[in-house]
């Protein structure tokens, strides 16, 4: 496989962008090598600037659920675009979309919208904060919420301890006010609960996980969690920026069956561009301003490219009665054939799937359900494995720590070409 304009757009690239890339999971650091440079996509299938075209389960990190370049995506686009991009008042899309979003998530009465999932965690937060008036926020290991300075916090030497940053300029300030339990581990929370009583404003997780790959939560852990913040005065914020949509018509909420007081939103809802949102009970949500006092804005939130792009998303997912199940079965029929290949090959793994989200884990364990399980895995073998995929033509994420997508878009063809490649990947890496 030739890749020479890539590596020669990266040189070009490093010289003026940090790192060459803009957001930090799209250098291959942790697989070593060059990102590949995006021509095109469309469908299920992108092809990089060498004309490489492979077979796309990254689908921009989540958006793309119905596949690249949706012709009735590009059509509302095309349309909104010739109206003007943005007027930084009010539009009909805003609450179209507003309405749609309350429609297909009952639980949220009220939304704001934004322009990434991290503005969308950052104000969730905020507003946790100021409805509650207590300080602290209890977020989960190996959960992202975006790049907001709460978030950037791990677990501090003791379990019971204040976090600290995860990254230099975050102030000790702001560690202190982060508590870090541990994902599918409720007495981690309940302990937490205990000893800072009546201090903790919300707790956030990813109900089902995908930035350390895909775990889903025991029934025993989120309606642990659901009851504790209930019963301690503090809200249960639901970072459904990856799930939402995804997972399920009504996100992960809907699948679990569990009422979160805010949940956050992206991903998905921009169909390919910049947004996010955070919506909830309207009892919350009128705390923000002009109607309250917790403040929060943004110059070119709603706009109309972003809404048409999202609102043209989420009216196919949610007009039709097929698209999960659709998903479903195509996402079940290529994590079989996978799981099938690590059988027959002989091959020690895990595959964690929850609908269209999936993740091959290079572990010896027989389960992944926690953080720790996640940080048994070779990364090393996930390394050889990824350069082993690009070269058969299957583009998935540069790091074992993520979730692959699968969209409408995907092919049995596809399917079933992902799935031979695998085998044959995994027997090269047993030989
Ligand atoms: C992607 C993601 C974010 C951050 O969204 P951005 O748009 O990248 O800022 C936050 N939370 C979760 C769960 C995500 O997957």
């Amino acid at each position: 496989m030739n890749t020479n304009n890539s590596k020669q757009a990266f040189q070009e690239a490093v010289k003026h962008i940090p790192g060459g890339v803009n957001s930090p999971v799209r250098a291959f650091k942790s697989v070593g090598g060059n990102p590949l440079f995006i021509q095109s996509a469309t469908g299920a299938k992108i092809t990089d600037i060498d004309q490489n075209e492979y077979i796309d389960y990254v689908g921009s990190w989540g958006p793309m659920i119905l596949g690249h370049s949706h012709p009735t995506v590009t059509q509302a686009l095309q349309n909104t675009l010739l109206s003007g991009t943005s007027f930084g008042a009010p539009t009909l899309l805003e609450t179209e979309m507003a309405n749609l979003i309350c429609e297909m998530m009952p639980s949220i009465e009220s939304v704001r919208m934004v322009n990434s999932g991290t503005e969308a965690t950052m104000s969730a937060l905020r507003l946790a904060r100021g409805y509650t008036k207590r300080d602290l926020v209890i977020k989960f290991e190996g959960c992202y919420h975006g790049h907001g300075d709460s978030f950037l916090i791990k677990a501090g030497s003791g379990a019971l301890t204040f976090g600290t940053p995860n990254s230099p300029g975050i102030t000790k300030g702001t560690a202190h006010d982060t508590l870090t339990a541990e994902y599918n581990n409720l007495q981690s929370v309940t302990n937490l609960f205990d000893k800072y009583k009546d201090q903790i404003a919300a707790v956030i997780l990813e109900p089902v996980t995908g930035n350390m790959g895909v775990i889903k939560p025991t029934d025993e852990f989120i309606n642990g969690i659901r009851k504790a913040c209930t019963d301690n005065g503090a809200l249960l914020i639901f970072d459904e920026v990856m799930t939402g949509f995804r997972v399920a018509k009504g996100g992960a909420q809907q699948l679990l069956g569990i009422t979160p007081d805010l949940t956050t939103m992206g991903k998905i809802i921009g169909g390919g561009l910049p947004v996010g949102a955070y919506g909830g009970k309207k009892e919350i949500m009128d705390l923000l301003a002009p109607n309250g006092p917790v403040y929060q804005a943004g110059t070119l939130s709603g706009n109309p490219m972003a809404m048409s792009a999202g609102l043209a998303t989420l009216q196919i997912l949610n007009e039709s009665s097929t698209c999960y199940d659709e998903l479903e079965q195509k996402s079940a029929f290529l994590v079989d054939g996978l799981e099938r290949n690590l059988k027959e090959v002989g091959f020690p793994g895990v595959i964690n799937r929850v609908g269209s989200m999936f993740t091959l884990f290079f572990t010896q364990q027989k389960t992944v359900n926690n953080f720790i399980d996640v940080m048994s895995c070779d990364t090393d073998l996930f390394a050889e494995y990824f350069k082993l995929s690009l070269e058969s033509g299957i583009y998935t994420a540069p790091s074992q720590f993520e979730a692959g997508f699968v969209s409408l878009a995907h092919t049995q063809e596809d399917l079933q070409q992902t799935i031979d490649a695998n085998k044959s990947a995994l027997q090269q890496l047993n030989s």
